[in-house]
C-alpha cells in the first residue's frame, strides 16, 4: 500500500506508521519529495485495514495497490476457470457460452416443467433453471415448492439429460438442495450473506452467485471471495443487474460492462440475466445478444409454458414460441463469437 502524509506531517507522525506497518510485517520504504512524504509499504494487506492507517494524524491518504480478492482475482490466478460437468458440458474460458433456461419459479404441475425442459433440450440448451425456494418480495408471495420442485427438477434432469440449477436460501437448506442441484444458486439478495457464502465453501458443487443489486464490483468479487476462502474453487458470477433510477422502463440496469470488467480482473465465469436484468421479456433478446458479444460465457433467461399465468416473473418470460425463435438467434450468435478473442466478436 501506498501511505501519502501530509505536507506538514511531523517525523513522530511519519515514524508512528512506519513502525505500525513494519510490526504488521510490511516492508517499508520512505520517499521524501519537496511537499510529501510518501510512504510505501509492501506486505500482506488481508491482515491490516487500510483505513485504520488512515485514521492515524497526519496521513492525508492511503491507496490499496493488491487486490483484496486475492482468489477470485486475476493476478495471483491468471488462467480462466472453467468448470466441468460429469456430461461433458464446460462453462468458462474459450468455452462455447451456455444457455441456462426456465420457469422463475419451479411449480405445482410438473407437466409444465417437462414441457419446457424438452423445449429447453430440443434448443440445445444446456441447463435447465427453477425456483423451488424463492426469495421472493412479499411475504404474499408464491414462496417456491421446496423439497416437491427440487425432486421435479430432478425428474426433468431424468428425462431430458438436462443440468439443474436451483437456489438455496439458508445454510440450513444446503444438504437438501446439494442433494438435487448440478449448480447451487446463491441469489442477488442474498450476495452478502456471509453464512450462507461461508457453508457454501464447504461444498464441491459450483456455486453460481448473483450480484446484489446495488453490489460494486469489488463487493461481488470479495462475496466470491468467501466461498473460494472457505473452500469451493468452484464459483461462476452471474450479473443481474443492478438498481437504477427509471422503473418505468426496466426493473434493473443491466451493467454490461460488468462482464468486460469481471473478466478481466477475474478468472471465473460470467453469465448473464436478462430477464432480472431488465424485468421485460422484449429486452431479453437484445440484451442476450450483447452479454455475448461483451464476452459472457452464458446466458440465464426465463421461459414459461404460460407466462401470463406463472406464479413469478412471467413478465420477463419467453413464451416457448419466442423461446425458440430467439434462442435460434442466440445459437447463430454464439456459432460466430471469436473465443480467442477477448473483446467478443
Ligand atoms: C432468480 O434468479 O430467480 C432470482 C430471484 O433472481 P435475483 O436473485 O437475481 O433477483
Ligand atoms: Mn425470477
Amino acid at each position: 500500500m501506498i501511505v501519502v502524509m501530509e505536507p506538514n506531517a511531523t517525523d513522530a507522525q511519519v515514524e508512528k506508521v512506519t513502525k505500525y506497518l513494519e510490526k504488521h510485517g510490511f516492508r517499508v520504504n520512505i520517499n521524501y519529495g519537496d511537499i510529501l512524504k510518501v510512504i510505501a509499504a509492501i506486505g500482506d494487506k488481508r491482515i491490516l485495514s487500510p483505513q485504520i492507517i488512515a485514521s492515524f494524524e497526519g496521513v492525508k491518504t492511503v491507496k490499496q495497490i493488491q487486490e483484496p480478492y486475492k482468489l477470485a482475482g486475476r493476478t495471483a490466478h491468471p488462467e480462466d476457470t472453467i468448470i466441468k460437468f460429469n456430461n461433458g458440458v464446460k462453462i468458462g474460458g474459450k468455452e462455447k457460452p451456455v444457455l441456462m433456461v426456465g420457469p422463475c419459479s419451479v411449480e405445482k404441475d410438473i407437466k409444465s416443467l417437462l414441457e419446457i425442459a424438452n423445449a429447453a433440450k430440443e434448443m440445445g440448451c444446456e441447463f435447465l433453471r427453477g425456483g423451488a425456494f424463492k426469495p421472493r418480495t412479499s411475504p404474499y408471495d408464491f414462496q417456491g415448492l421446496e423439497e416437491r420442485g427440487l425432486e421435479f427438477l430432478a425428474e426433468a434432469r431424468k428425462q431430458t439429460g438436462l443440468l439443474v440449477v436451483t437456489e438455496v436460501m439458508d445454510t440450513m437448506d444446503i444438504p437438501l438442495v446439494n442433494q438435487y442441484a448440478d449448480i447451487l444458486q446463491v441469489g442477488a439478495r442474498n450476495m452478502q450473506n456471509f453464512k450462507l457464502l461461508k457453508a457454501l465453501g464447504h461444498i464441491k458443487k459450483p456455486v453460481m452467485l448473483k450480484r446484489g443489486p446495488a453490489a460494486s464490483i469489488k463487493e461481488f468479487l470479495l462475496a466470491a471471495e468467501h466461498i473460494m476462502y472457505n473452500g469451493n474453487p468452484n464459483v461462476i458470477l452471474c450479473e443481474r443487474g443492478i438498481k437504477g433510477y427509471d422503473n418505468d422502463f426496466s426493473r434493473n440496469t443491466l451493467d454490461i460492462a460488468a462482464v468486460p470488467i469481471l473478466r478481466k480482473y477475474s478468472h471465473l465465469p460470467v453469465i448473464v440475466d436478462p430477464s432480472h436484468g431488465t424485468g421485460r421479456r422484449y429486452l431479453i433478446e437484445p440484451m442476450g445478444k450483447a452479454a455475448l458479444i461483451a464476452g459472457a460465457h452464458g446466458l440465464m433467461y426465463e421461459i414459461h409454458n404460460d407466462p401470463d399465468n406463472a406464479s413469478s416473473d412471467g413478465a420477463q418470460s419467453l413464451d416457448l414460441n419466442m423461446f425458440r425463435d430467439v434462442t435460434k438467434r442466440f445459437n447463430k450468435l454464439i456459432g460466430r463469437i471469436d473465443y480467442d478473442n477477448k473483446n467478443g466478436i
